[in-house]
């Protein structure tokens, strides 16, 4: 029981065991290969698919990042390899028709694997193929900016909102450290803003479970908790890309996702701060403007549900309490990897934070502190109290 706990990350793929919490889980990746140097596993990796052709998609960032090497990897292994480079320009791509419409159009018949090589959105355009077309994926890390590699979620852009499709786990992830620790520092803190999140993420599931008797698996929170302290412990070697702090991050990053694998539902990534980075995405998004990377977001969040944590004060029941981290801790956190922490930094105007503050427990129908504060009538004093802070004192 719980033996998941003793593993390392390479081990925990394919994982089957009856936990502490009743269930009986079992987390369908085949392969997770984590570690400086490991993309020279990749033919083996694909081999073990019994795949031929190979159908590699990255953009001109990732692919000089990782693709390129990939492909020559593959192609002197013998694999057939079709390699699709989106131009993504001077920015990020953007998950919607026209990019995934050219992934379509060029996929080839026969083809028996996908390879997303890339982080975030290359990783969800593929993943999203790869359950249309029941065609396996692996993914070839280039950043640890986000938490998705492991999750079946693909958030992709249709008419100009933001759709989360359900999409399928991939066969295998690859993560070499020496290819991400190169990632632009951007994307760095973005991986370390999304880590943080699980803080006020794992109070707020213990806050639905004592408030609403919703199901928590502890070896879940251990597990995901046990990364979190790994990371936290290494922000500071994090800030000069230091090679195991890297490899903490996107381990952190992957067993998140594991994590939600294991159980089907994203509560041990996603709380509170996920919903007000939500509700900034979809505004920026409507608003057609660049809406930042994700992580970016839920780090400047997490301080921020912190806060409300601790305005709640009382009426948080004791173990949701123990569990939530005071704002100064994870500004602190953010500050030392030079990520940002006021909301102003990322253009975020007073109203539509004001605004976000007051609606965004609507964006999702799970309960976490900003529900309580509605509850107990608190949020708009909340709400005024902090949007005052960041944007009326200078
Ligand atoms: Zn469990
Ligand atoms: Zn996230």
């Amino acid at each position: 029981m719980d033996e998941i706990l003793n593993y390392s990350m390479n081990e925990m793929a394919k994982a089957s065991f009856d936990c502490s919490c009743g269930r009986h889980h079992i987390l369908d990746i085949d392969k997770l290969v984590m570690g400086q140097g490991v993309i020279k596993e990749l033919p083996e990796m694909v081999k073990g698919l019994g795949a031929k052709k190979v159908y590699m998609l990255s953009d001109n960032n990732t692919y000089k990042a990782a693709g390129e090497t990939a492909e020559k990897l593959l192609k002197d292994a013998g694999f057939q390899v079709k390699s699709v480079v989106l131009d993504s320009g001077e920015d990020i791509l953007i998950p919607a028709e026209h990019a995934v419409g050219t992934m379509f159009l060029n996929l080839e018949p026969e083809t028996d694997v996908l390879i997303a090589a890339g982080s975030g959105t290359l990783n969800d355009m593929v993943k999203y193929m790869s359950a249309r077309t029941k065609i396996p994926y692996i993914v070839v890390c280039t950043a640890s900016s986000m938490d998705g590699y492991a999750s079946d979620g693909a958030p992709l852009i249709l008419g100009g909102k933001k759709i989360s499709f359900i999409a399928t786990l991939p066969y295998g992830i690859l993560g070499d450290t020496d290819i991400m620790k190169q990632a632009p520092m951007h994307m760095i803190r973005a991986g370390f803003g999304d880590v943080i999140g699980k803080l006020t993420a794992l109070a707020d599931w213990y806050l639905s479970r004592e408030m609403t008797g919703e199901y928590c698996c502890e070896t879940c929170v251990t597990l995901v908790q046990k990364a979190l302290d790994k990371v936290t412990g290494s922000a500071e070697a994090l800030a000069n890309r230091d090679d195991e702090a890297v490899l903490y991050l996107i381990e952190a990053l992957t067993l998140t996702g594991v994590a939600m694998g294991l159980i089907g539902v994203s509560r041990p990534a996603s709380g509170a701060e996920h919903m007000l980075s939500h509700y900034w995405e979809m505004e920026f998004i409507a608003r057609k403007k660049y809406p930042e990377l994700h992580g970016i977001k839920v780090g400047i969040a997490t301080p921020i549900i912190a806060e409300i944590f601790e305005i709640m004060g009382d009426e948080i029941p004791e173990a949701a309490k123990k569990l939530a981290p005071t704002r100064e801790y994870a500004e602190g956190l953010l500050k030392t990897v030079g990520a940002p922490v006021s909301p102003k930094e990322i253009g975020i105007d007073r109203d539509l934070f004001y605004q976000s503050l007051l609606d965004g427990y609507k964006v999702r129908d799970r309960y976490s502190v900003l529900d309580l504060a509605v509850e107990k009538g608190k949020m708009q004093e909340i709400a005024e109290k902090i949007t005052h802070r960041f944007y009326d004192e200078d």
